[in-house]
């Protein structure tokens, strides 16, 4: 752990203004892009956890529409710190599953900002099995000008679990799509879910070892949250689904930590569905309270982020 990082795990905003010199903002974006999950070509309906609303409005939108949603971004971040930099962040749905020429109109407006100084990190979410080669070269290409994040989620490393949640990819797919993004010269940010139903303890442990055996440089953890509209709602009331109380998600959380790389930068360790969404879990923490928790339980254990790394 650095200096300035006296948490035994290393958390994102620190390492942000380690690394940039200044606190880096994310704006989040909507270009309102689809999945194979949703339109047939892998599955219909979506993950069983996956709210469409909670990942995007489904409305295609212009690039006209991506340089209002920056600009209103822009003018947000500046009014919480106005020598803070931009983390432009195309969030909803998979950003790469889209026309040569859509991506190339969602960026139009990214790169002007860039050009202007005012987009500091492109960060791009999308699914392993969605990476055409055309859409890596064209983000290498926007490589050489600032850092691109690749977003790409595992969410477990058991197939089976895979299978059962929806997700119609497997974690070799998992393996195989970060290879190619720092193939490609890109940094990619692997998400895990911990609870998922049949995934336990153990696949808690296992999902930071792939992780940390991807090399992904950052990594978004969350517990398992059941989400109104969601199929997993209906598995939940029918009692075939249960969700982490703090503590055992914490515990969990500690195992996960414990088993990442030491330098590989925890972006989020809490989930932020609002509650109005959220059927389960109802308890609320913010994640400065699940961050002080995780401190409290490596401190416990004599052990910090990477010490069961093998
Ligand atoms: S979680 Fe991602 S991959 Fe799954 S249905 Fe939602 S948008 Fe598609």
């Amino acid at each position: 752990m650095s200096a300035a990082n006296t948490l035994p795990f290393r958390t994102f905003a620190p390492w942000l203004r380690e690394t940039f010199g200044r606190p880096m903002y994310r704006v989040a974006l909507d270009a309102g892009s689809t999945c194979p999950n949703r339109d047939g070509s892998r599955g219909f309906g979506g993950c069983v956890y996956c709210d469409v609303e909670g990942s995007g409005t489904g409305a295609l939108r212009t690039g006209k529409e991506i340089a209002r949603q920056l600009e209103t971004g822009l003018k947000r971040i500046a009014r919480r710190d106005d020598d803070c930099g931009c983390i432009a962040y195309l969030q909803s749905y998979s950003n790469t599953y889209v026309e040569a020429s859509r991506l190339e109109e969602v960026l139009a407006p990214i790169e002007i900002a860039i050009d202007e100084g005012q987009v500091g990190i492109v960060s791009i979410a999308t699914r392993p099995d969605t990476l055409p080669d055309w859409s890596l070269d064209r983000l290498s290409k926007l490589a050489e000008r600032v850092p691109v994040w690749v977003e790409l989620g595992l969410e477990s490393a058991n197939d089976e679990v895979l299978e059962k949640i929806k997700r119609y990819h497997t974690a070799a797919e998992f393996m195989e799509g970060v290879e190619r993004c720092h193939a490609a010269g890109l940094k990619t940010v692997g998400h895990a879910i911990l609870g998922l139903p049949g995934d336990g303890r153990d696949g808690a442990r296992k999902s930071a070892e792939l992780l940390a055996a991807a090399g992904c440089e950052g990594v978004k953890v969350h517990n398992l949250m059941v989400l109104r509209k969601t199929e997993l709602a209906k598995w939940w009331r029918d009692g075939d689904v249960e969700v982490l109380d703090p503590e055992t998600y914490v515990s969990w959380l500690a195992d996960f930590t414990e088993r990442l790389l030491p330098d590989q930068v925890l972006h989020r360790i809490t989930g932020d569905a609002p509650l109005e969404e959220r059927l389960a879990p109802r308890w609320d923490l913010y994640k400065n309270a699940i961050r002080e928790m995780l401190a409290a339980e490596l401190g416990k254990r004599g052990t910090v982020q990477g010490s069961l790394h093998v």
